[in-house]
């Protein structure tokens, strides 16, 4: 039943991604009548969870810890049910294979000074031009330089020369934990971190939301154009399908956006252009059945690939991004024959076979027999993984005004109080390119639309 009766606003929400289904949720339970409509056929976007060995794991966003104390993503999931699955693990330079001959550890130590490093950080990005500038004034050792750059890559999934020089946080972060992790290590003590997943897998949320607006999500409905008519938005979706609505929430990754027709006037040109030039890195990943007793390592970093090994130590994952090269399908075979080189160098006594290796089906839990990959930048509604700060970015990037209270991102301002945005490249959390990120935003724009409807129909 509609809160605002007869005359109530027509919601639209495009993209059916954690900040999309957040938000339809959160205005369905104000009253609201909301269609979502989804380019796929299934919920979750970049959430997507495989089967596989007798377990589970991610192909897409994995540990909601990487949004920081994740406020939203917890009392969303507590909301909705759902179990949260704690994987305390060492922390990775303390349980990471780096080569044979030599561990991570040993390599780190030879940083001399790190916290006058730590302070020093901020005056040596602001006089660099990216982020690889950074590193190689910040390191001298050559070894501990391409850990950190190795590092810095998968995080981002992006060439650092690309990265604008205020990401030096995340070489901060980690920094930080190193020397914790040293300083506990000399007492002969091991640093954990725990990562938050979902028991069942991440899909157990866009699942769980889209149940919630049932009937009311239209997949296989992409979204080609979208004009200013009259005061109504007109939406054009393959299959020649248009509808109109009061309001909409364009909920998709930015390299999509390139693909829809705006119009001239729609939304204003330079807030267009700035929206599409935002760079998103290029992370796959590659999962096997790799299962093992008691492991040495519960992670790998090397030149060709960053992985790990799940909860239940049934799955590996290799991570790429860590080369500038891109992970595309065509490249996939040759990229995971390059990832098994580095894990027979790490089990030596076992015996590991290149199986073969098959593409992830766009499904929620599909089941694999064998290796499967996942890459983000050739799949047509992410166009890559997640966005990050590119050179030149990241000024704009970090404006914000406040819009009806709501405190928005200046570059995702509501156009005309129509058209709104949400997803991860928009939250106002230092974490841009996470779930928290995402689902932060979704809820944001939610209580901004109940509040514009609101104010337009005179309830206080
Ligand atoms: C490989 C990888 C690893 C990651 N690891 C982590 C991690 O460990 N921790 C973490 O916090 N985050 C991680 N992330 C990031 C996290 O997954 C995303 O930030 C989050 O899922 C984004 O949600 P969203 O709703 O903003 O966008 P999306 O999930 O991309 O949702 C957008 C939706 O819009 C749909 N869409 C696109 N185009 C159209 C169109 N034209 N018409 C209609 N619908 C359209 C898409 O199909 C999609 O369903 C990772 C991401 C990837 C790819």
């Amino acid at each position: 039943m509609s809160l605002l009766g007869k005359g109530a606003p027509k919601i639209t929400v495009v993209g059916a991604g954690l900040a999309g289904l957040t938000a339809a949720y959160r205005l369905q339970e104000s009253g609201y009548e909301v269609h979502v409509f989804e380019a796929r056929h299934r919920p979750g976007g970049r959430v997507l969870t495989a089967q596989l060995g007798g377990s589970y794991e991610e192909l897409g966003g994995k540990n909601f810890s990487d949004g920081g104390t994740v406020e939203n993503s917890l009392k969303l999931i507590h909301e909705l049910g759902l179990e949260i699955l704690e994987d305390e693990r060492p922390y990775f330079m303390s349980s990471c294979y780096w080569k044979h001959d030599c561990s991570l550890s040993e390599i780190l130590r030879k940083l001399k000074s790190p916290e006058m490093l730590a302070n020093e950080l901020p005056e040596i990005a602001a006089h660099s031009r990216n982020l690889q500038e950074v590193i190689d004034t910040a390191f001298e050792d050559p070894d501990v330089r391409l850990i950190f750059t190795l590092v810095m890559r998968s995080y981002e999934g992006s060439d650092l020369k690309s990265l604008d020089p205020s990401n030096f946080d995340s070489i901060y972060g980690f920094l930080m934990n190193c020397i914790k992790a040293m300083k506990k290590a000399d007492k002969g003590q091991i640093l954990t971190v725990t990562w938050l997943t979902l028991k069942g897998g991440n899909a157990q949320l866009p699942l769980a939301l889209s149940e919630k607006l049932k009937n009311k999500i239209h997949y296989n409905h992409v979204l080609r154009a979208l004009r200013n008519e009259n005061d109504k938005i007109i939406l054009n979706f393959n299959h020649q399908k248009e509808i109109s609505a009061d309001l909409v929430l364009l909920a998709i990754p930015c390299p999509v956006l390139k693909d829809i027709d705006f119009g001239p006037k729609t939304i204003p040109h330079e807030q267009l252009s700035r929206i599409r030039s935002i760079q998103y890195g290029k992370n796959g990943k590659v999962l096997f059945p790799f299962s093992i007793e008691n492991p040495s390592y519960d992670f790998f970093l090397s030149p060709e690939a960053i992985g790990w090994l799940n909860h239940d130590h049934r799955i590996m994952t290799f991570y790429y991004g860590v080369q500038p090269d891109t992970f595309t399908a065509q490249t996939a075979q040759s990229h995971f024959h390059q990832g098994m080189h580095v894990m027979r160098a790490m089990y030596p006594s076992l015996t590991l076979e290149t199986t073969s290796l098959r593409e992830a089906r766009d499904q929620q839990l599909a089941s694999y027999d064998g290796a499967v990959f996942k890459s983000w930048i050739d799949d047509p509604f992410s166009k890559g993984s997640y966005s990050n700060r590119a050179v030149g970015t990241a000024g704009w990037l970090s404006e914000t005004e406040k819009c009806h209270g709501e405190k928005v991102r200046t570059a995702f301002r509501p156009v005309d109080d129509k058209i709104f945005f949400a997803g991860e490249h928009t939250t106002i959390l230092d974490a841009m390119g996470t779930l928290e990120g995402a689902i932060e935003s979704g809820e944001r724009m939610a209580r901004l639309m109940n509040k514009v409807v609101r104010e337009s129909s005179g309830i206080a």
